[in-house]
């Protein structure tokens, strides 16, 4: 047994960061991860000779902590480039009856696909006449209407009406969740929003002040070399200042006597098929400590806890997520350094009565929108993303997402362009931050004052994406440090 500072456990984005919050405090904390490079949901590999991000690419800028964490460990920020875009299956309005159907239309300036300004022409492309008018009846109604809704979709619907839920919000906080937006707590995804809504009397204006709040520029930015270099930076930097990152290890319990925790790990072997986590193998070994911080995914955590049962979680079962497939493609053809569709466009979910062209349900123009991670080499690089909640998990080829970035970006692709091309599953992924999840967490966080020494964090604790997570690692580690 092996006495520490403090260990944490799970080596994605948030475990790094409350290990390198430890360290920060001049602790010498030990990370364990199970995998071989630590890193979970953001990671790279090189494609066709590049290192791209195959997993997150970048933060919403509405939390400064994670752009300041990029400044403390030295890497330099960028904001993407070229505007996005959304597709709809529809034939474009005005064309004739037998023109192909399908189009794609810039995303308005918004929150999520809520615009803030229902003047804008590009509004006016996306609703009908019908639409865009009860669309208005929003900036009328008074703060009531919607203002107890907690999730998504039935404030949009409330406020707004239903085809700028299916039209803007379904397609962009959809897209980017994974999940509809009945299934995500307003609260989690845009947090303050629901309070501008009170103090302004409209969604639309709610959006704009949430908006105008935020940094500058883009909601979102990244490390403009890759989002793929943070985790890097920061194993670095937890080195550095004395703590220990410990790759392919698997723990398997945790138990605590009084003050003291106990973690039992393994070496990690490889699961059966190469796609599910790694398994415990060989002798367990045992560390100990008074500072514990468990940052796995929900399941593997949910798991791990299980064991303790002041904390009530033996029966709880996340939310589904949905099963996601993407295909990255590194291509050269200078047809596409115009960036005929910006960074990128998300697919409409359904559009009844509409033939689909494409599958996809999103593509991201990686090299026009962030044109530094390839610059000098000539290529370009697609995600082409599939799979949504509730349907069967996608296996998407190179020809499938060359079919349907085609259709997508309005150019023909060659496969003889075609320099790599890597294939990544994401089974049952983004779990959504349902209002009855949060609830859960809410009850949870209460319950953990029962166990000394231990904290929660981790996306399915702190809410999706870095923006959540690595303030919510630095605040459960500093307060464990203290
Ligand atoms: C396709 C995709 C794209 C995304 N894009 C974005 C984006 O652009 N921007 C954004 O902000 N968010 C994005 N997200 C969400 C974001 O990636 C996650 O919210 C965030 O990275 C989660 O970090 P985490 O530390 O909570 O968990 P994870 O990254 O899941 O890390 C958990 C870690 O625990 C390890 N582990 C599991 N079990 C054990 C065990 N028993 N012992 C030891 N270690 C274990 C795992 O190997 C893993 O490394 C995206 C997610 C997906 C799936």
């Amino acid at each position: 047994m092996t006495e520490r500072d403090a260990i944490v456990i799970g080596g994605g984005i948030g475990g790094l960061q409350a290990a390198h919050t430890f360290a920060r405090a001049g602790l010498a904390p030990l990370l364990l991860e199970s995998r071989g490079t630590p890193g979970g949901l953001v990671f790279g590999a090189p494609v066709g000779g590049v290192w791209v991000d195959l997993g997150a690419e970048s933060f919403a800028k509405r939390s400064r902590e994670v752009a300041a964490l990029c400044a403390e460990l030295g890497l330099e920020t960028v904001d993407p480039a070229g505007g996005s875009w959304v597709w709809s299956h529809r034939r474009r309005p005005g064309s004739p009856d037998d023109a192909t159907p399908g189009h794609a239309i810039r995303i308005p300036h918004g929150v999520l696909g809520i615009p803030t300004d229902l003047d804008d022409p590009i509004v006016a492309q996306i609703l009908s006449p019908e639409g865009l008018a009860r669309a208005r009846a929003d900036l009328t109604m008074g703060a009531g209407p919607g203002a107890g809704a907690e999730d998504l979709a039935s404030l949009v619907e409330a406020r707004l009406g239903r085809e700028v839920l299916d039209r803007l919000v379904d397609p962009i906080a959809g897209g980017v969740h994974s999940a509809h937006p009945s299934r995500l707590a307003v609260d989690v995804v845009s947090p303050g929003l629901r309070a501008a809504l009170t103090q302004e009397g409209s969604l639309v204006r709610a959006a704009a002040a949430v908006r105008a709040a935020a940094p500058e520029g883009a909601v979102v930015s990244s490390a403009s070399g890759g989002l793929f270099t943070l985790p890097r930076a920061l194993v670095s930097r937890i080195d550095e200042l004395g703590g220990s990152v410990a790759t392919r290890r698997v723990v398997t319990g945790i138990a605590r006597e009084g003050e003291v925790w106990s973690v039992t790990h393994h070496e990690a072997g490889r699961a059966p098929n190469p796609a599910d986590p790694p398994v415990p193998v060989g002798e367990p070994q045992v560390d100990t400590t008074t500072r514990l911080v468990v940052a796995l995914d929900g399941r593997a955590a949910l798991s791990l806890l299980g064991s303790l049962d002041s904390l009530g979680v033996s029966d709880w079962e996340l939310p589904r997520g949905a099963d996601l497939a993407q295909v990255c493609v590194v291509l050269a053809d200078p047809r596409l350094d115009a960036g005929p569709r910006g960074s990128g466009l998300l697919v409409t979910p359904l559009d009844e009565g509409a033939p689909r062209r494409v599958q996809a349900k999103a593509i991201t123009h990686y090299s026009i929108k962030w044109p530094r991670v390839v610059a000098g080499t000539g290529l370009h690089v697609l995600r082409v993303s599939y799979g949504r909640a509730g349907i069967p998990t996608p296996e998407p080829t190179l020809a499938d997402a060359l079919a349907d970035a085609s259709v997508l970006l309005g150019v023909e692709l060659d496969p003889a362009s075609v320099a790599g091309h890597a294939v990544v599953h994401f089974p049952n992924s983004l779990p959504p931050q349902t209002p009855e999840h949060r609830a859960r967490v809410a009850d949870l966080t209460a319950r953990l004052a029962q166990e000394p020494g231990l904290a929660i964090t981790g996306a399915w604790f702190a809410g999706t994406g870095l923006a959540a997570v690595i303030p919510h690692a630095t605040r459960v580690a500093e307060e464990l440090a203290r």
